[in-house]
């Protein structure tokens, strides 16, 4: 058996989840792929938790760490363009709302020949809701698109494995636990707009760990931008909150 997966670890809870169970309690060969976004505000925050995830695996089992192959680094700007992969994305885009990630993924996985990327998307990620009942389960555990699912769909997601699509965060927390590396998972960084260095309280990403019961990963300031992010600026500052909340 190939015991060698590849994984795109973003350094977020559910990507350094799968890298953690796979290569503690699955013994897997792990490489990790990262693409950089030259535009996202996180990506420093990211590459520093998957430093940091990395040591504490290493502290908890020496032999796991050193299954979790070099991070394979790759700037958004150096992946294939593909008329293709593109089309059939905003094909897609045009009835669900589907980040444009999902184009650059695909090219990616494409252009490397990569048939089994896993992607850690969780069950109330926006892609698990538009995955619903296209996927198929996998022996070994998680999902991929169905066997002759009709384009656009064919075209976009046959690279990918979805590993943990049926797990909510708080699953992966108290899997993490069972198995003891609840300390890795703690140093995985979730939000996509942080500001002066700490998590915003109204992103995507934000909004579910506060929501899937991880807001104990949130700061009490933070939280508040959290409860109080549909409201206008001056009952936000009467919140406690300080900081530029973007207009939604
Ligand atoms: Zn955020």
């Amino acid at each position: 058996m190939n015991t060698t997966i590849n994984i795109l670890w973003t350094g977020g809870w559910a990507s350094t989840f799968r890298v953690a169970y796979a290569a503690l309690v699955g013994k897997r060969v792990v490489i990790p792929h990262y693409i950089v976004d030259l535009d996202r505000h996180s990506t420093m925050h990211e590459m520093r938790a998957i430093a940091n995830a990395r040591e504490a695996l290493a502290q908890l089992d020496e032999g796991a760490a050193e299954r979790v192959g070099a991070l394979a680094i790759t700037p958004i700007t150096e992946i294939s363009l593909d008329v293709t992969v593109t089309r059939a994305y905003w094909q897609v885009a045009k009835v669900e709302a589907l980040d444009e990630q999902y184009d650059w993924l695909a090219r990616y996985a494409k252009s490397r020949g990569l048939k089994r990327l896993e992607l850690c998307s969780s069950l109330h990620d926006s892609v698990g809701h538009i995955l619903r009942g296209r996927v198929e389960r996998l022996p070994m555990g998680g999902c991929r698109l169905r066997e002759g699912y009709c384009w656009p769909y064919s075209e976009l997601f046959p690279w990918f494995h979805f590993p943990v699509l049926a797990l909510s965060r708080w699953q992966m927390r108290s899997l993490a636990e069972r198995h003891g590396f609840l300390s890795v998972l703690e140093h995985s960084w979730f939000c996509s707009r942080p500001c002066n260095g700490e998590p915003c309280g109204t992103c995507d990403a934000c909004r579910l760990t506060a929501d899937e019961g991880l807001s104990y990963r949130l700061s009490t300031e933070t939280l508040l931008c959290h409860r109080f992010r549909h409201t206008d600026p001056v009952t936000t500052e009467v919140a406690g909150c300080r900081r530029q909340l973007p207009m939604r």
